[in-house]
């Protein structure tokens, strides 16, 4: 901050052109102090986005550097509690959204985990971030940050989700993909890499339907429903 900064006050005095005195300022509703970055993505990033490019298939988008804010939405009714819940998320943002190219669906957030997260601000954030993803259902996967990456850390690591997800839609009829390659595969589990399995719900609301659960059950509860 300079000395020259008139703090919030004095911006909300000079939006209605009351100058509190001191150095005289131009209207800044006239001037457009404005200039394009060169540096939309980092050097690290635009690696990693020319990887991606490679790897994920034709049928899905990849965005680069999303609000969370536009992922995701506070579900909470209290008002005064949505605000701070809001506040949580409204100035973070995921490093790259691969999302459904039809749908723009998202499917999965990317996080490039750099030196900083080795902090303790950036773990509390990270901690957050992950239960959010948790907690909304989506998933998300972190790489270490590096100067540059090779495609087939990125591919093992992406690809697990891309075959999750295609193969969701595929035995849930909602796929619009067309032509589905290597989906009659059961996909791992996107927790704990174990293979998924085709159970019977054996009790529940769900008694007698079908669904694949992770193969590790009870240890780990992902399934995915066949509806
Ligand atoms: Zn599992």
């Amino acid at each position: 901050m300079t000395n020259n900064n008139p703090g919030c006050l004095g911006y909300l005095f000079q939006l209605f052109g009351i100058n509190l005195g001191g150095k005289t300022t131009t209207n800044t509703l006239d001037a457009f102090p404005y200039g394009i970055r060169d540096d939309f993505l980092s050097p690290s990033e635009l690696s990693f986005y020319k990887i991606l490019t490679q790897v994920i298939p034709n049928q899905y988008a990849i965005c680069p550097k999303v609000s969370l804010k536009d992922i995701f939405f506070v579900t909470e009714k209290d008002r005064s509690k949505h605000q701070t819940y809001f506040n949580k998320i409204s100035k973070k943002h995921v490093d790259f959204l691969i999302c459904s190219a039809q749908s723009m669906k998202p499917v999965c957030g990317i996080e490039l985990d750099d030196t900083s997260h080795a902090r303790d601000d950036r773990i509390k954030r990270d901690e957050f971030v992950n239960r959010l993803y948790e907690e909304a259902g989506l998933k998300l996967i972190r790489f270490s940050n590096k100067k540059a990456y090779t495609i087939s850390e990125v591919q093992e690591k992406v690809q697990s989700i891309v075959n999750y997800e295609q193969f969701v839609s595929t035995i849930r009829g909602t796929t619009s993909l067309g032509k589905l390659e290597d989906t009659n595969e059961v996909p791992k589990c996107p927790k704990c890499k174990s293979p998924f399995v085709l159970r019977t719900a054996k009790s529940g609301k769900n008694k007698g339907k079908q669904f694949y659960g992770c193969v590790n059950y009870p240890k780990c509860r992902e399934t995915i429903d066949i509806d």
